[in-house]
């Protein structure tokens, strides 16, 4: 693979805004762009900036104040010890409908073409819709600023960049983190087809940085040691993913301990000594919250963990969650592995199940509210009180949070994922009745339990990583409700 390249808009990335910067006594570097550029170069990545330059096409000044504004830009950056690679400048109008103007990807890959790099492998910066539409038309990895016009961009949910950040600064935090995981990384993933897996697969297809495999169950067992380890043994993954196991409510865990405490340690046992004989060096398994305890103060941080009684239905499962933790903390202090137990809030989303028995409380009051609204019910009557707090964590930023994880040599502890908002289950109720749009009444049954009264995740150290979970929990739940529906409609 040749040398990558960060692809930089200029105006609002870079430089400070002026609305269309004509001479060069305006040029200004923003705070921290310096610091950031210094770093992406100091990675040995390529800096290429592209620019519109519409105010060119209108008159408003010509190429020679343009070059003398470049100059003045090179000269800053210069100072700072930053050569810029190239700088690609369109200089026409919205209207002459040229095949170079961002988001067209014409410039892009005339300088990719001229400064040799691959399109796909480059990381295209930016503070507008057009920066990150640019770069996900080339399928690079986009990053959207949040200097210049970026804070407006990062409101808008059209403008889907693969992360969002303060500016250059932490843009070249990300990127190093991106960068440190090995070239294309062979990744296994356990457990594709579930919610988790589900997202993680959307995540990592879209990045080139990792061949993903999978297994069907009819070819691999994870209940079987002999299988598991043939099959690690074959793909020869570099990481493991272990999104594989178990997973229910309430009803699940009650109804069946055994499968949830057995299955769950046969799944991490098999993959974790297995990945470790295959030489598997990164590896990413999954807690729960359900491993603090009841009473544990909030949010629950890595502290409270083991300061007493596990809520009683899921302690099972639970302990199985422990074992897998306890698993990956003794084999990289034998073995010197980087094997990572995230510990995630409740996680929802797309795929998500929503069998009556294996359903957690969010996926069972959809389905819930969505059977009132089709039987035509004037209510609809929900377990316990309403009034223990949840926090929940929608798939698909867990699925960020983990490829962060899985790239970052950082961290060596177990991680708290959480999205720092809890809802009370009679909040979560009154949010889902309304995405499903059903108007009776909601009864509590009090005779029946609530669980744990609280639980809420510090999440303090994912988010000192640049992490934060960027789905509104409504808008979370209205995405749920449209896979649920549409998974109906194909049934
Ligand atoms: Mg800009
Ligand atoms: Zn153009």
């Amino acid at each position: 693979m040749g040398r990558r390249f960060v692809v930089l808009d200029r105006d609002g990335t870079i430089l400070v805004e002026r609305h269309y910067l004509s001479e060069p006594s305006q040029v200004e570097l923003i705070t921290g762009a310096a610091e950031g550029l210094r770093q992406l170069q100091a990675m040995g990545l390529g800096l290429v900036v592209l620019t519109n330059q519409s105010a060119i096409g209108r008159g408003m000044f010509d190429q020679a104040a343009l070059e003398a504004i470049h100059r003045r830009m090179q000269e800053l950056l210069g100072a700072e010890g930053i050569r810029l690679d190239g700088v690609y400048v369109c200089p026409h109008r919205p209207d002459d409908g040229c095949a170079c103007r961002k988001p067209k990807t014409g410039l892009l890959e005339r300088a990719a073409r001229e400064l040799g790099f691959a399109m796909r492998e480059c990381f295209v910066i930016g503070d507008k819709a057009c920066d990150i539409d640019l770069g996900r038309g080339v399928g690079a990895t986009t990053v959207l600023v949040r200097t210049g016009y970026g804070a407006q961009a990062a409101e808008d949910p059209s403008v889907r960049a693969d992360y969002t950040v303060e500016d250059l600064r932490e843009a070249a935090q990300i990127i190093g983190r991106v960068q440190a995981v090995a070239e294309r990384a062979r990744l296994y993933l356990a457990g594709h087809t579930g919610l988790v897996g589900s997202a993680l697969r959307r995540r990592l297809a879209g990045q080139s940085r990792y061949e993903t495999v999978v297994a069907a169950r009819a070819e691999v067992d994870l209940l079987q040691q002999d299988a598991v380890e043939a099959w690690l043994a074959k793909s020869r993954p570099d990481a493991v993913i272990i999104a594989a196991g178990r997973v229910g409510g309430i009803l699940a865990n009650s109804r069946r301990p055994a499968e949830f405490i057995y299955e769950n340690l046969m799944i991490e046992a098999n993959l974790i000594h297995g990945a470790w004989k295959a030489g598997v060096k990164r590896l990413l398994n999954f807690g729960s919250s359900c491993m603090y305890p009841l009473a544990s103060p909030q949010p629950m941080g890595l502290e409270h963990l083991m300061t007493g009684p596990l809520e009683e239905t899921s302690e099972p499962y639970a302990m199985a969650k422990w074992a897998g933790l306890s698993l990956c903390e003794a084999y990289n202090r034998q073995y010197g592995t980087r094997y990572l137990t995230v510990i995630p809030a409740t996680v929802y989303g797309p795929g998500d199940s929503f069998d009556p028995d294996e359903a957690h409380v969010l996926s069972a009051l959809i389905r819930k509210f969505h059977e009132a609204v089709e039987g035509e019910s004037p209510d609809v009557t929900l377990w316990g009180t309403g009034r223990p707090r949840r926090e929940f964590l929608f798939a698909d930023d867990l699925a960020e949070a983990c490829e962060l994880l899985l790239g970052c040599d950082e961290v060596a502890r177990p991680i708290n994922v959480g999205s720092g908002t809890s809802r009370t289950i009679r909040e979560l109720a009154e949010i889902v009745a309304d995405v499903v749009g059903f108007r009776g009444a909601i009864r509590w049954d009090a005779s029946r339990p609530d669980g744990a009264p609280a639980k809420t995740l510090d999440a303090s150290a994912i988010q000192a990583m640049g992490w934060r979970a960027r789905t509104d929990l409504r808008d979370g739940i209205a995405q749920t409700y449209r896979w649920f529906l549409e998974q109906q409609n194909s049934s």
